[in-house]
């Protein structure tokens, strides 16, 4: 177990920054999500802590030790990619054992850390058998037995789980949480899909274009998103966005209505409204008219995908049945204290009370 630290750190590839400047402090023992769209420096960040990539500034602590200069092996990590690179002419528990025959641990020892993590991983009638003949999760989970063999103090997954279909991802996903909460050590883990990291993560990173947008706890980021970026990024269907004005305390929507807020610092000028799909309910006597276009039930609760009065799509998620055609016009309201404000130049969140 150790804790990780990435102070400061920045990637080029020649002329071209990827990664400007990240600061992230991974506690010991958590399992922490590096989450963000494709090409944001998830991977390369990865890497770096594994010792694949060179740091071009900055520095990575593991434990207490600066490893920027130390070759991968001996930064005690075990990497899991999402192709699993698995040798095909070995079997299961050769597979899981082949960093251990390297380093020349003695056989009988070695057998015995494979059949543990073979129990572990469900893989225990699978120990003769080559890959081509295993499924994608098995595959994949005889990837992750590689890494839990060698016993690391921090495990790097790559989006193990890519390659799975639906079901397997999610029963993955409880299986990986499963088997952090056994064995306790640090786990960064990267993806692009949100849903993973909100339903896996102690810690949520979000990255956007080479920089850490916001660090924090799954509902942290929901409740409380920092800028526009991570408010639309975090939560599925996405929040809605509405222009407004901030004058005298008070937010100006483009349809003419007015939300009373207290805005912190008497902040005035453009800003956007965000509100989240399942905050908005329908109510007659509700401030907003949207126009229907298409409405989705399915079973628990309904999606409704409609346009404000000022053509901006919007989306509403209600446990309600609704019946509507569409183009007809619903009235919707909202609470004020599930509304988020941001400034429209900075993107930054802005804070608000309800007067
Ligand atoms: P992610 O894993 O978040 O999808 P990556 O870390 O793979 O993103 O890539 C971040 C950025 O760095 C991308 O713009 C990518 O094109 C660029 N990049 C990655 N590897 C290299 C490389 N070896 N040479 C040049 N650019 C690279
Ligand atoms: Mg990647």
């Amino acid at each position: 177990m150790a804790q990780v630290k990435i102070s400061q750190v920045r990637k080029a590839y020649g002329s071209l920054e990827v990664l400007h400047g990240v600061d992230i402090d991974i506690p010991d023992g958590s399992f922490s999500i590096l989450v963000g769209p494709s090409g944001c420096g998830k991977s390369t960040l990865l890497r770096m802590i594994a010792g694949l990539e060179v740091i071009t500034s900055g520095d990575i602590i593991i434990g207490d030790k600066v490893v920027n200069d130390l070759s991968s092996p001996k930064r005690d990590i075990a990497m899991v990619f999402q192709n699993y690179a698995l040798y095909p002419h070995l079997t299961v528990a050769q597979n899981m054992g082949f960093s251990l025959k390297v380093a020349r641990v003695p056989k009988a020892i070695i057998a015995e850390k494979v059949k543990d993590a073979a129990e572990m991983l469900g893989l225990t009638d699978y120990l003769n058998r080559r890959p081509q003949k295993l499924s994608g999760g098995q595959r994949q989970r005889v990837a992750m037995g590689r890494a839990i063999v060698r016993d690391p103090s921090v495990f790097l997954f790559d989006e193990p789980l890519s390659n799975l279909d639906a079901k397997m991802r999610g029963q993955m996903r409880t299986e990986l949480r499963a088997m952090h909460r056994r064995l306790g050590s640090t786990m960064i883990y990267v993806t692009h899909d949100q849903i993973e990291a909100m339903t896996m993560a102690d810690q949520i990173i979000v990255m956007n274009d080479g920089y850490a947008q916001q660090v924090g706890a799954p509902l942290e980021l929901y409740d409380r998103p920092a800028n526009l970026f991570v408010a639309g990024f975090i939560g599925a269907p996405a929040m809605n966005f509405l222009s407004a004005k901030a004058a005298g305390g008070q937010v100006h929507l483009a349809d003419g209505t007015r939300v009373q807020i207290q805005i912190a610092d008497d902040f005035e000028g453009d800003v956007i409204v965000g509100i989240r799909p399942e905050h908005l309910v329908l109510d007659a006597n509700g401030p907003l008219e949207i126009t229907v276009d298409e409405i989705e039930p399915t079973g628990s609760e309904t999606h409704i995908s409609a346009t404000t009065q000022q053509g901006v799509p919007i989306k509403m998620v209600t446990s309600e049945r609704v019946t509507a055609d569409s183009g007809e016009t619903l009235t919707i309201g909202y609470e004020v204290k599930k509304l988020h404000l941001f400034d429209a130049k900075s993107t930054n969140r802005i804070s608000i009370s309800e007067q």
